[in-house]
């Protein structure tokens, strides 16, 4: 059946601008890591992306390897764009990375401008999109100078393959560095993907100030631990979850008693604020004003409904920062 998106999309949805620049994102983004690659459903994925689009969200993103198998995830989305969401290309922001192992050779990979430009061309042509509205470098590189691989952001941007350049995961001092080159370039850095979390917050540790100064927006990935902080794990590892599948970085070693139960604590006090704990993670995340997005992977239209649900109760109130304090460091 043709897809005819919710006429009101845009009415709940909160748009956050990216930095200094003129781009706004969803408050919630969808990511595409897990659970639209080859191994998955396609119609599970296409009614993730509807029902996504329908509540507001415009942004996706992807990555040359995402899948598995690498690049399957740009492949299915490519189908889901031509069936369903080409109507809609101009109210839609997509991303995509290079950076981390994906062909074979010395070129496959890593920061040097060889891999950026044909890993790029690579993942338009899976996609089958004109540009991307994003394009990151998804990890720094210590061999290649930084200056080249800045240059193929700049480069990639100028010559139409994408509107805006990004970088991922990469510590304050690069974020500094790379900023400054691609200013002078003239292609400004938009927008910064690091990991954050109530489990993982290294990002408090500098790179929110530099974020702030430079002018860069910061959309985060994995702010729900994988699944962790969520009621997922509470009972077991359900056969169907991230944890229980054998590809992924989600081990079950990593869900430990101590986890478990900072876990059920946090699930209680989200449960008195009338809130899903998924809910509660991502407004505890977007508190800080610099976080343009939040982006979440999801493996149902039901989980995206429950984390957009937290748009509608943000506030955290003093007791309830310190409460959450508490358990974390318990
Ligand atoms: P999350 O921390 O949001 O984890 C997503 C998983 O959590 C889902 O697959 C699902 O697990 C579970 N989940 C999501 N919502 C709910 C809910 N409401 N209730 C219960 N469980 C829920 O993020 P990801 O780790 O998936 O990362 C998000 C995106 O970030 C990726 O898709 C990718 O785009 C990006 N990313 C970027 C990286 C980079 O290097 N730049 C690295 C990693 C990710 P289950 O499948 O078990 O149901």
């Amino acid at each position: 059946m043709v897809y005819q998106p919710a006429e009101n999309r845009y009415e709940s949805m909160v748009y956050r601008r990216c930095g200094k620049s003129g781009l706004m994102l969803p408050a919630i983004s969808l990511g595409l890591w897990h659970n639209f690659g080859g191994v998955d459903t396609l119609e599970n994925a296409r009614a993730m992306v509807r029902r996504a689009f329908d509540l507001g969200i415009t942004h996706f993103d992807l990555a040359n390897n995402y899948g598995p198998p690498p690049g399957s995830a740009e492949e299915s989305f490519g189908v889901l764009f031509k069936q369903d969401l080409k109507p809609f290309r101009d109210e839609l922001i997509v991303s995509s990375k290079a950076g981390y192992r994906m062909w074979p050779g010395p070129y496959g990979e890593w920061g040097s401008r060889k891999n950026l430009v044909a890993s790029c061309d690579q993942s338009l042509r899976r996609m089958g999109l004109e540009y991307v509205d994003i394009f990151y470098s998804h990890r720094p590189d210590p061999e290649t100078p930084l200056e080249e691989t800045m240059g193929a952001l700049d480069y990639i941007v100028r010559s139409g393959r994408a509107l805006y350049a990004g970088i991922s995961s990469y510590t304050p001092e690069q974020t500094q560095r790379a900023a400054a080159i691609l200013r002078e370039l003239g292609t400004p850095c938009l927008i910064h993907q690091p990991s954050y979390s109530m489990f993982n917050r290294w990002v408090e540790d500098g790179l929110l100030d530099v974020l702030a100064d430079e002018g860069m927006g910061a959309i985060v990935f994995s702010p729900l631990a994988q699944g962790l902080l969520t009621a997922r794990y509470l009972d077991g590892i359900p056969e169907d979850s991230r944890a229980a599948k054998p590809w992924g970085f989600l081990r079950a070693r990593n869900i430990t008693p101590d986890k478990l139960q900072k876990v059920a604590q946090l699930n209680d006090l989200a449960r008195e604020r009338g809130q899903t704990l998924a809910e509660m993670a991502i407004a505890w995340i977007l508190r800080q004003p610099v976080i343009t997005s939040v982006l979440v992977g999801a493996s149902s239209p039901a989980q995206i409904e429950d984390n957009v649900g937290a748009l509608a109760n943000l506030s955290l109130s003093e007791d309830e920062l310190n409460t959450i304090e508490e358990i974390l460091a318990s």
